[in-house]
């Protein structure tokens, strides 16, 4: 089995998650992706990212009926930080040992794996695939070999979707009183909407 994971706020969940997902699924042949959004509330570039409780129901508000995806609690239940190298090691636990991991990341996360908990134990985990994003170069592997050896013959590099949406965009709009429509499903757009989510948020 080839299995991808998707780490992430998903603050809230959104298209451009959705589709990274489904590229990669399909150019990997994944069997599934595993959403797996982080744990307990924290700061994210100085906000206060919303109750995992929240961040959850809109992740599953997304993926009803979609059976090549699933959701991950692993992060959520967990109490203190959660690295992915270890919720990487858990995943891998329950997994036949001849089951490969795809750890899917935009590309602005690629170029931050050096400052990752264990980030060379990670690489040699799982394959990483970095996903495009709008506004951020493709990364250089070469120089990211300089911090992480041997992470040129680990990343996977994706082309496509090129899809110029972020949760903080999405946040923001709500802020503004402005339609977030096209950007999640839905029924997110619903929920965030009747919990008055995101109000006074940047
Ligand atoms: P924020 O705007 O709050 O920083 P985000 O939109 O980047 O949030 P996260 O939940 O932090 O969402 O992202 C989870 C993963 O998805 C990260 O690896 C990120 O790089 C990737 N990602 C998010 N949006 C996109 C996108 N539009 N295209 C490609 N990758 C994306």
């Amino acid at each position: 089995m080839k299995i991808g994971v998707m780490g992430g706020t998903f603050d809230p969940i959104h298209i451009g998650h959705l589709a990274v997902a489904e590229e990669a699924r399909r150019l990997l042949s994944l069997n599934k992706v595993i959403f797996m959004p982080a744990g307990h509330p924290y700061f994210k570039d100085g906000t206060m990212i919303t109750p995992a409780e929240d961040r959850v129901r809109m992740l599953e508000l997304t993926l009803i009926g979609q059976p090549d995806y699933a959701l991950s609690r692993l992060e959520v239940e967990r109490q203190g930080p959660s690295y992915a190298v270890d919720s990487i090691t858990k995943i891998k636990a329950q997994m036949d040992p001849m089951d490969e991991v795809f750890f899917i990341m935009g590309w602005d996360s690629v170029m931050s794996l050096p400052l990752w908990y264990e980030a060379d134990r990670l690489i040699r985990l799982c394959r990483i695939v970095a996903a495009p994003r709008p506004g951020y170069p493709q990364p250089d592997l070469l120089s990211l070999a300089l911090d992480l050896p041997g992470i040129t013959e680990r990343v996977i590099v994706m082309e496509r979707p090129l899809i110029d949406i972020s949760a903080s965009l999405i946040r923001e709009k709500v802020r503004r009183g402005l339609s977030i429509d096209g950007m999640v499903l839905p029924d997110v757009s619903v929920y965030i909407r009747e919990k008055g989510l995101y109000q006074g948020k940047p």
